[in-house]
């Protein structure tokens, strides 16, 4: 599984690479104060606007010996959805979740996928925070019918605002990825064609006006997993300056502690067996047999790390320095699918500090 992004990424140079990774990492920094800035007329308390001003001014990751692969180690994220840093690594994260309970799925229960949006017409920013409520309940009702839940076996769902700065109102929808079974395509008594998820939809919303909604076999597993996943407040990390500051306390009041993205049936199920298999991993307790059969098929991280990199943000730039890790340290260092072979470092590089790569500034 090798994303078009990471094919791109694997053409260019080391040296390029690291000077890319520099500027997304001053840009996501410098949007962040944007979105401070502008949080601090929508109502976020002090102490949240004070931890996401601090996001991301001390990085400290692990990378691998060209350094092209930089894995957090001891970061000061701030976790908040607003922030644009965490909600790249959010999305990150969610995406290669999503596509190992897939994976799951797909090999252990022998399901499909289907893919869906569904939408309602957009509103102002007064409307946003009870058409949320009711988009979501309108969601429940429909599963809950007799035709969906025979056909549903189990989903990821995700909620979806965008903001249309032209009209100053909100496009709030829903992306789900479903499990059935591989009779649903061919079966016409089982399955949904896109008029009924339409007509179904018009009802539980109550609102015959809807005209967009989408829903079709899942052909691109990785695609729709990144439409789905991509960033929780996109237009947050995109353009965070083309909300006036009423929009921006509008999309703050109706999002703030609401849950985005939901599990449920079996993607619920493997993602619970998954964080239990990560769990014991660091307690170090034994597996039962089938948390073992599920680890086997689990995406390893095959990286050794050779480094520590350290950055600060100080004056508009991020201040870095590359170090280098004792044995000891690569050792405990090394990721989960590694295999324990002695003398596997490389034989090269410099003892020690790295001095060529000391303290550079980068786009101040
Ligand atoms: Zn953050």
């Amino acid at each position: 599984m090798t994303s078009k992004k990471q094919v791109i990424k694997k053409n260019k140079s080391p040296l390029e690479q690291e000077r890319e990774f520099w500027i997304s990492q001053t840009e996501l920094k410098k949007v962040g104060l944007v979105v401070v800035e502008m949080l601090s007329h929508s109502g976020m308390g002090e102490k949240q606007l004070q931890a996401l001003k601090a996001c991301g001014t001390y990085l400290l990751y692990k990378a691998t010996f060209d350094k092209t692969i930089k894995k957090n180690y001891r970061s000061n994220f701030c976790h908040n959805r607003f922030c644009p840093f965490c909600a790249v690594i959010r999305a990150r994260k969610d995406s290669m979740l999503i596509n190992t309970v897939m994976e799951l799925i797909s090999k252990k229960e022998h399901k499909k996928f289907i893919f869906g949006t569904l939408t309602v017409p957009n509103v102002p920013g007064e409307e946003l925070a009870d058409t949320i409520k009711q988009v979501n309940h309108a969601w429940k009702k429909m599963m809950a019918r007799k035709q969906f839940k025979a056909v549903n076996k189990g989903y990821v769902r995700k909620l979806e605002v965008e903001y249309n700065a032209e009209r100053n109102d909100f496009h709030p929808h829903l992306h789900f990825i479903m499990a059935v079974n591989w009779s649903y395509l061919t079966d016409k008594h089982y399955f949904i064609s896109q008029p009924l998820w339409l007509q179904q939809w018009q009802d539980v919303m109550g609102d015959s006006s809807i005209k967009e909604i989408k829903v079709k076999a899942v052909s691109d597993r990785e695609g729709s997993v990144q439409e789905l996943a991509k960033y929780e407040s996109k237009d947050i990390v995109k353009n965070p300056k083309k909300f006036t500051d009423g929009a921006m306390y509008y999309y703050y009041q109706a999002l703030k502690g609401k849950q985005k993205i939901s599990f449920n049936g079996l993607f619920r199920q493997y993602r619970s067996i998954i964080a239990t298999i990560e769990d014991k991993a660091k307690k170090g307790e034994e597996l039962t047999e089938k948390e073992k059969k599920v680890n086997e098929l689990l995406p390893k991280d095959m990286n050794t790390y050779y480094w520590w990199l350290q950055a600060n943000w100080a004056a508009g730039g991020y201040g870095h320095e590359y170090q280098k890790m004792t044995p000891e340290e690569v050792e405990q260092n090394k990721g989960n699918g590694v295999k324990d072979e002695p003398n596997n470092q490389p034989n090269s590089g410099k003892n020690g500090r790295d001095s060529s790569s000391s303290s550079e500034k980068t786009n101040s």
